[in-house]
């Protein structure tokens, strides 16, 4: 096969091409390799295939749908999943962010949060709040929008100024929190320092804040203990929306319908994706309240209230996936089996690896799980390397610079926690050969 024509996203293309890593199939919590290996998926692909592969209700439910109405137009025309979904998801979504605007993927969700941020605060006659604050070490996808509250220099650097934002501290503080189960007990403060952003900009120019309530691509770092809530507080005072990116958080990663739920914070705005459809169809949702709603609403009597949409926003094909969806979360009580027994058991697996060699940090929340490492080679971080070599050994798993993050579908068993392990265990063994203790081994 010739792999010169496609062009792979966030890839290093040319080692890829000498080593592919091919998948033909996946079902259940495996894929399967052209070469017919089996593949313990310990991302849900890319933070997504929260119900695990190959159920046979959504592909099916996709195939009826494409057969009736492959395709219709949203703008100026609607059909009844759309309808249906959204109404559906307003149940699920906490206190009054019960507006659902249909987007494509997740950097969409960001950029229409963003749009709908600037659109509201020109309906209330405060067009100067221009500015966002972002977070440093947030991932907000790769469209001007997100790019520009983007907090990873390596995914900013090189594509310049598009937007008035300026920047928190991200909430990672090692030296005070390693090791920490669920939220870390240290640094509530950081989030004072948006009272000087504030200071400095002027409230009347600040138009909202934007983080992840867990930062997933940045690293999987956990806001401290009162972090949101301090940061909401802040916001209220001055008058500054907030949104809540839940690309990853929402549809039960954190152990609740949305992080806003898991960590009682209410955002005005939040954005969602992957989760919703479990990965199988592109598809995204913003959440909004009636307060921005309705402002909106009413700055247009007549006419299109707001300027944005896109050709395949509230896709037929991606609304009845979603529902499918929404019906499996449901009937199997996914929302929440995060926050039970199977994700204390993958913190206590997790957290036997902490006297591993260069083993600097372990954090978890729900069924997301890091482990840092001591800088090595910058040329070759050990995460990296040993994202490779658990693909060796039958094992998906994100390799980011010195860290590796899990994130399973929220459907994982014991048993695959314990392959898992021992899985995880060989890799970090074979890049790192020397064992601080023999406790570690505990876990093989
Ligand atoms: N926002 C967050 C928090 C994400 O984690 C991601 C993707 O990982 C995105 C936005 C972008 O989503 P997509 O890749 O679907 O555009």
């Amino acid at each position: 096969m010739n792999l010169d024509a496609h062009w792979m996203p966030f890839t290093p293309n040319q080692s890829f091409k000498a080593a592919p890593r091919m998948i033909s199939s996946a079902q259940g919590m495996y894929y399967t390799t052209v070469d017919g290996d089996q593949i313990l998926d310990m991302s849900a692909g890319l933070w997504c295939s929260n119900l695990g592969h190959g159920r046979q209700r959504i592909a099916e439910a996709m195939y009826q749908t494409a057969r009736q109405l492959d395709y219709c137009p949203s703008f100026n025309f609607g059909h009844p999943l759309a309808f249906e979904l959204a109404e559906r998801l307003a149940q699920q979504s906490p206190a009054d962010l019960k507006h659902v605007f249909f987007t494509t993927s997740g950097s969409s969700s960001v950029d229409t949060a963003l749009k709908l941020t600037l659109a509201y605060h020109r309906a209330v006659g405060q067009a100067s709040r221009q500015l966002f604050v972002a977070r440093e070490r947030a991932y907000h996808g790769v469209n001007l929008g997100g790019t520009a509250v983007g907090g990873i220099t390596g995914n900013t650097r090189e594509y310049g100024t598009w937007g008035n934002v300026d920047y928190i501290p991200h909430t990672l503080d090692i030296d005070r929190n390693a090791f920490s189960k669920g939220l870390p007990e240290f640094g509530i403060e950081l989030a004072d320092d948006l009272e000087r952003r504030v200071a400095l900009h002027g409230a009347e120019n600040v138009a909202a804040v934007i983080v992840e309530p867990i930062a997933g691509a940045g690293g999987m770092i956990l806001p401290p203990r009162g972090y949101l809530k301090r940061l909401r507080e802040i916001c209220d005072e001055h008058g500054i929306l907030l949104i809540f990116d839940e690309v990853i958080c929402a549809f039960g990663r954190v152990g609740a319908f949305s992080g806003s739920i898991e960590f009682d914070v209410i955002p005005d705005l939040y954005t969602t994706a992957k989760g919703l459809t479990s990965g199988t169809i592109p598809m995204g949702a913003v959440f909004c309240s009636h307060k921005i709603h309705d402002a909106i609403m009413q700055s247009t009597k007549d006419g299109i209230e707001f300027r944005h949409g896109y050709t395949y926003s509230a896709h037929p094909v991606a609304c009845a996936a979603a529902l499918a969806c929404l019906d499996i979360y449901e009937e199997e009580a996914l929302f929440t089996r995060a926050s039970g027994q199977i994700s204390r058991y993958l913190e206590q697996v997790l957290h036997n690896l902490k006297d591993l060699e260069y083993v600097i940090d372990i954090r978890n929340y729900g069924l997301l799980g890091a482990i840092e490492f001591e800088p090595q080679d910058p040329a070759t971080p050990l995460g990296d390397r040993i994202f490779a070599e658990a693909w060796n050994q039958g094992l998906m798993i994100r390799g980011l610079g010195n860290m590796v993050i899990v994130s399973p579908p929220l459907t994982i068993e014991q048993g695959h926690i314990d392959e898992f392990a021992e899985k995880l265990w060989q890799s970090i063994r074979t890049v790192v050969r020397t064992p601080k203790s023999a406790h570690a081994s505990g876990i093989s």
